[in-house]
């Protein structure tokens, strides 16, 4: 079942980008993997809100998905300056992610709004990727499984198997974060096993060996192949190398 598992190579834009300027990179970028196995390799774009519907009109008839970087848990109302899942569904997302470390740390997201918001995902017919990781404190203090495992409990509260099975977990340790500073291919599997053997316990085997468990931070063409040749590394979620589309295609042809 391990081999069976497809790689997702998602690019996490952050606040980066005009609408332009995403359509510049997409436009890059579409030429870049016309020539990849989609069976194997899939691609994904998270652009800021505002440029959703831009790239989602330039991807149209190319392979790479649409994802965006967060959503709200409520279905409309007055919420102002929020987006919805239904919102983010009708303009052609296929993903969104989830309790990133940077709206963790920022924006106050919790365990329980990540919750929240993944019901909304799925509620709306989209996959959510949800990022769990720790800080470097919590790995010098041997904590590191205990963190992610919360964080991923707490994430599929109340989910069943039929539902996680479709599900994306990115583990991005928050020190290797934009620092150019990335886990060892080791430390990486060490955490993806862990949290595989982790959906055993709540689910079972099967579902376990569907659901795709990316990894981030600093993620670059140069150390790419090394973390996605792990058995259960299934793809990567990339920050910075992303906004650049010769990167992330020679990170998706490492796969
Ligand atoms: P990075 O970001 O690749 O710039 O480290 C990864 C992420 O935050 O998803």
């Amino acid at each position: 079942a391990a081999q069976a598992r497809r790689k997702l190579i998602a690019g996490n834009w952050k606040m980066n980008k005009t609408i332009p300027e995403g359509l510049a990179l997409v436009r890059e970028l579409k030429g870049l993997v016309a020539s990849l196995p989609g069976d194997r390799v899939e691609l994904a774009v998270a652009p800021p809100f505002l440029s959703l519907q831009a790239v989602a009109k330039e991807l149209e008839g190319s392979a790479v998905k649409l994802a965006a970087q967060n959503c709200h848990w409520e279905a409309s109302g007055a919420y102002t300056g929020e987006v919805s899942a239904q919102m983010l569904k009708d303009v052609g997302c296929a993903y969104v992610i989830v309790g990133h470390s940077e709206r963790r740390q920022y924006f106050g997201e919790t365990d329980e709004t990540v919750n929240k918001r993944t019901r909304a995902v799925v509620g709306a017919g989209m996959s959510p990727i949800i990022c769990v990781g720790e800080t470097l404190a919590e790995r010098e203090a041997n904590r590191t499984l205990e963190v992610v495992e919360r964080q991923v409990a707490g994430a599929l509260k109340g989910f069943q198997a039929a539902e996680v099975a479709g599900f994306v977990l990115a583990y991005e340790p928050v020190w290797a974060i934009g620092t150019g500073r990335t886990a060892t291919s080791a430390q990486a599997q060490e955490v993806h096993r862990a949290l595989r053997e982790q959906l055993v316990r709540l689910y079972d085997r099967g579902t376990a060996d569907r659901v795709l468990i990316q990894y981030g931070g600093s993620v670059k063409p140069d150390n790419a192949a090394e973390l996605l040749g792990q058995p259960d590394v299934d793809g990567a979620l990339v920050g910075g190398a992303s906004l650049k589309a010769g990167d992330f295609a020679a990170i998706a042809k490492g796969g």
